[in-house]
């Protein structure tokens, strides 16, 4: 008997009938003797309806905490109703909101971070025999207030509970059948790993590679718990065997099986605004001063650039997500500008990240230049670069994202018939 962790994205629990189906997928797991909690997300579109009710009334400077209070309700609806169609297989099941578990996160509103889950009532659950229905996606602060996690959220609950059970495996149920080279929905000729590193997924996610919230990655990163994205639509009367085999696991170990391509994905994020402050009297300390008040605002800075000073300024530009964009144009203006003297601040929603990935890329020279080659190929200008060992970034215009992505996908050769050997 082992411990599994399922989690359902919005598309797999988007009807009633899909609802259905991870039950009954749900009883075949526990049929064969294992024991589950089941994290599910919101019904498709849910979170997204929700959120919108709340804009309609507030704005986009909605009071976050109410925020929080009005998302997460989009769970709590999902999990009870997979509670009540797992009853309906004739299996024991019993759903917790995450308050009640507890899932304690901080008090960072929209964005919590977990700080640790109570695994008692789900253990004494799990023991009686029951499936037990955790929802994803919520928390609560040390003051009692509910949280959520950002958006992608339900993956993050997983892991953690998935780490807070020492469960054997956390799987990931989603509308693809594991990870690809890149989004299939924009490259169809994008193929799906078998195996993935746990680094090469953590920058994958990072850079926008929504299949994985970066938190669950980093999640299961830090207490290596096994993942694997695998596919909800398929029959949920599979076999066992075939369905625990089937998807991508991501693996901490880098061995022969590890597929041995240079450039391993393409990862891309339409959710990036830029922000250049014109003309900064360029002397020590400025970096502190346009950063400090933006990450004291809890606002993730993402690519810095400073430019080589004229007569004693610089421009200094950065990204920040796009849904932080607003917030941190209004720090710099109210915050910032004064003090520095620069002579004024521009914002850029126009842009996106395109990013190609692969530990390969530790022990080979040139990947980066082929990049920036099959870009200028295309016509398309680069705004702004960062490197790391295994990843190279790059900021352009975003009507060329998808143009681009293909490039680099047919560039490195990650299609469907590679020319590379594996
Ligand atoms: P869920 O609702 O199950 O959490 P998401 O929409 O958050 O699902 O994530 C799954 C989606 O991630 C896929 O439908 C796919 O379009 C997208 N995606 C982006 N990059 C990749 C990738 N490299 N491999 C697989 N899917 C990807
Ligand atoms: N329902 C939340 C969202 O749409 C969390 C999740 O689906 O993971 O972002
Ligand atoms: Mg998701």
């Amino acid at each position: 008997m082992s411990i599994y962790v399922h989690k359902y994205g919005g598309t797999s629990m988007g009807s009633v009938e899909r609802i259905r189906n991870v039950a009954r997928r749900v009883a075949k797991w526990h049929a064969a003797g294992h024991q589950v909690v089941v994290v599910p997300s919101a019904m498709a579109g849910e979170t997204n309806r929700l959120l919108g009710l709340a804009r309609e009334i507030a704005g986009s400077g909605a009071d976050r905490r109410e925020l929080d209070m009005i998302a997460s309700s989009g769970e709590q609806i999902s999990s009870g109703l997979l509670a009540l169609a797992l009853q309906a297989e004739g299996v024991q099941a019993r759903s917790y909101a995450g308050w009640q578990v507890a899932v304690h996160t901080d008090k960072a509103y929209t964005k919590a971070r977990i700080t640790g889950i109570d695994s008692e009532r789900i253990m004494a659950d799990l023991n009686a025999g029951r499936v037990v229905v955790v929802t994803g996606f919520q928390g609560v602060d040390d003051d009692g207030n509910i949280t959520t996690l950002g958006r992608g959220g339900s993956d993050t609950s997983a892991v953690a509970v998935a780490t807070a059970i020492k469960a054997d495996e956390c799987l990931i149920y989603t509308d693809v059948d594991g990870v690809y080279t890149t989004d299939p929905r924009v490259v169809p000729e994008a193929r799906r790993l078998n195996v993935l590193s746990f680094e090469e997924m953590l920058e994958m996610a990072s850079l926008g590679s929504k299949v994985l919230q970066i938190r669950s990655v980093e999640f299961a990163g830090k207490y290596h718990i096994p993942v694997r994205v695998l596919s909800s639509l398929t029959d949920p009367e599979i076999s066992l065997p075939e369905e625990m085999k089937s998807g991508t696991l991501i693996t901490f170990e880098e061995d022969e099986k590890m597929e041995s391509a240079v450039v391993s994905g393409i990862a891309f994020s339409r959710d990036e605004a830029k922000i250049t402050l014109v003309a900064v009297p360029d002397k020590p300390g400025i970096a502190y001063s346009i950063l400090g008040p933006v990450a004291d605002a809890n606002i993730d800075i993402d690519m810095i650039v400073q430019n080589q000073s004229i007569e004693g300024t610089t421009d200094f530009s950065f990204t920040v997500q796009s849904n932080e964009f607003q917030r941190a144009l209004d720090v710099l203006n109210r915050e910032v500008l004064p003090k520095v003297g620069a002579r004024e601040v521009i914002g850029n929603e126009k842009v996106c990240k395109v990013s190609i990935v692969g530990i390969g890329m530790r022990s080979h020279v040139g990947v980066a230049s082929k990049m920036f080659r099959t870009l200028s190929d295309e016509g398309i200008n680069i705004q702004m670069i960062s490197t790391s060992e295994i990843k190279t970034s790059v900021v352009i215009e975003d009507k060329y994202m998808e143009l681009a992505v293909r490039a680099l996908h047919k560039a490195f050769d990650l299609g469907d018939t590679p020319a590379t050997a594996e």
